[in-house]
């Protein structure tokens, strides 16, 4: 039998929910079809989970520093009771969209669906077929993994937060976001971890002060940082694994995980039948209204290949319900996102790196402040705390904002809202300063550490 909606959406993650409940709340009929669990990746397995995780294993670095104020800490650390804890979380949370969705009017399915036409949509289990004015692809992505002998042995994320029991060591591949958070997570749970990433320097696209502080801050906190280097060959042994890596370095290790980027969810959608054809890296190309080249078909979040964040995935979930169903064309900005990187230290960054500002503008200048946190005023550590600040010598305008150390993503979201008001060095130097707190530097930076005129750092 046909049911007929105004809107079918494919994905019940970030992206998919904001636009079924902002749509039906403009009084559209809506139909949601989510084959897994509904919150998606962000809520079941990406930053709700990690975000625990990155709690639970930054306990450890503070009991040292909590011993220089007095304390006595004796401490030792339960996995399962984080796994349960963490399942239990994040089956509230998968509720709660659930009746937050049925309170909206949105009608779920809990299927697979593929595209058949460009306005019909097949169900696989119950081989419905749903008909609609509209259909939303809001299916997300998946873990990428090269095809090497022995990947079989491997996990990626999605199994990282349900691992039996926690590893002795582990070795993580890649070096963007995935592989420098979790490799924090399991260093802080006392997992012997190592990271073997292909490139000169982890981060990639990140302001060079930013990789090379991070590099040495995991560095000093015990984690094996293996540059220009990847696995060729993975081995199971008696005692667990044996990688073979390109430049011949072998590492016994009990558990190997991939965190190398991941790609667009769009096998088996039916792309073909709508004549969709997919980007380079997978993505579902669209215009500034999330529109694909079939006029019926709308594509949000990270599937369509713009920018792979919850926040991102969510503001264009709404602006589409409210293009296509609030008579009220909206578009996102994506010129400027703040973003944090849950590593120990924690990374905000916001706005263009050194590289791209100098070679952006003709004059820029640097400003930077590294220095020991209070927080460890009474021990011995190498650990800094890093702010940078890029600005236009001509506007004085802020152009980058970079800061690693505790709290740096609670610092830049604060941050992001000036920027993206267009505040200039003077006005972040006429704000009075907050003391004593960390944050008190990025209004407080006198002189320009150095200066780029012309691509050349005078
Ligand atoms: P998703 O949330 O992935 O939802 C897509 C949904 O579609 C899934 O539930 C899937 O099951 C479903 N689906 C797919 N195909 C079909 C089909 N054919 N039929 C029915 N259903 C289908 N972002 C941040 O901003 N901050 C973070 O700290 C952060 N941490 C992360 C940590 C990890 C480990 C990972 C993996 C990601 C993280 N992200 C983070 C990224 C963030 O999770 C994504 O950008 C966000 O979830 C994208 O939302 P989405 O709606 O596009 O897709
Ligand atoms: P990223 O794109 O951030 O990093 C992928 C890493 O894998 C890079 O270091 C890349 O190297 C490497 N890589 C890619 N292909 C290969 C290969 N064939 N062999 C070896 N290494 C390879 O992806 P992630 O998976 O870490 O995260 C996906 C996205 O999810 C992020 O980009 C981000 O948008 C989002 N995310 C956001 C978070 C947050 O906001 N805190 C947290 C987690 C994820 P190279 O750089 O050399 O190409």
């Amino acid at each position: 039998m046909a049911n007929n909606f105004d809107l079918i959406v494919i994905g019940g993650g970030s992206g998919g929910v904001r636009a079924a409940r902002v749509a039906a709340g403009l009084g559209a009929k809506v139909c949601i079809v989510e084959e897994y669990r509904l919150g998606g990746t962000c809520v079941i397995r990406g930053c709700v989970p990690k975000k625990l995780f990155t709690y639970a294993s930054g306990f450890s670095s503070t009991f040292d520093v909590a011993k220089s104020f007095g304390w006595s800490v004796e401490a030792s650390f339960d996995w399962p009771t984080l796994l349960a804890n963490k399942d239990k979380e994040i089956e509230r949370l998968e509720g709660i969209y659930g009746s937050l969705l049925s309170a909206s009017g949105v009608e779920t399915r809990a299927d697979r669906a593929t595209i058949t036409g460009p306005n019909s949509v097949l169900l696989h289990n119950s081989q419905e077929i749903l008909t609609a004015e509209k259909i939303l692809i809001a299916t997300g992505g998946k873990p990428f993994v090269p095809n090497i002998p022995g990947i079989e042995h491997t996990i990626t994320s999605n199994e990282a937060f349900d691992l039996k029991s926690l590893p002795k060591s582990i070795m993580i591949v890649g070096g963007g976001y995935i592989a420098v958070e979790f490799a924090s997570i399991f260093n802080g749970l006392g997992v012997d971890v190592t990271l073997a990433y292909r490139g000169a320097l982890i981060l990639r696209g990140f302001d060079m002060h930013v990789r090379e502080g991070l590099t040495e801050e995991m560095s000093h906190k015990g984690i094996k940082v293996c540059l220009a280097t990847q696995p060729t060959a993975i081995e199971k042994t008696e005692k667990g694994l044996c990688v073979v890596c390109s430049d011949n370095m072998k590492v016994d290790i009990d558990q190997v995980m991939y965190a190398t980027g991941r790609t667009p969810n769009v096998e088996g959608l039916g792309l073909e039948s709508i004549g969709v054809e997919p980007g380079r890296h997978g993505e579902i190309p669209v215009d500034e209204f999330c529109r694909t080249s079939c006029p019926s078909v709308f594509a949000v979040g990270d599937v369509n290949g713009r920018a792979a964040l919850t926040p991102v995935a969510i503001r264009e979930g709404a602006a589409f319900a409210q293009t296509q169903f609030g008579n009220n064309p909206t578009t996102v900005d994506l010129s400027i996102i703040p973003t944090a990187v849950f590593s120990d230290p924690e990374i905000g960054i916001l706005g263009l790196t050194e590289a791209e500002a100098s070679t952006e503008f003709k004059e820029i200048n640097i400003y930077i402040a590294r220095f020991k946190p209070m927080t460890h005023a009474f021990v011995q550590t190498d650990t800094r705390m890093l702010f940078k600040l890029i600005t236009d010598a001509k506007t004085d305008k802020v152009l980058g904002v970079h800061i690693m150390g505790h709290a740096a993503g609670e610092m830049i979201q604060m941050v992001g809202i000036a920027v993206g008001m267009g505040a200039t060095k003077a006005d972040f130097d006429r704000t009075i300063a907050v003391h004593p707190v960390a944050a008190e530097e990025l209004v407080t930076l006198k002189e320009p550490t150095y200066k780029i005129i012309n691509g050349e750092r005078i």
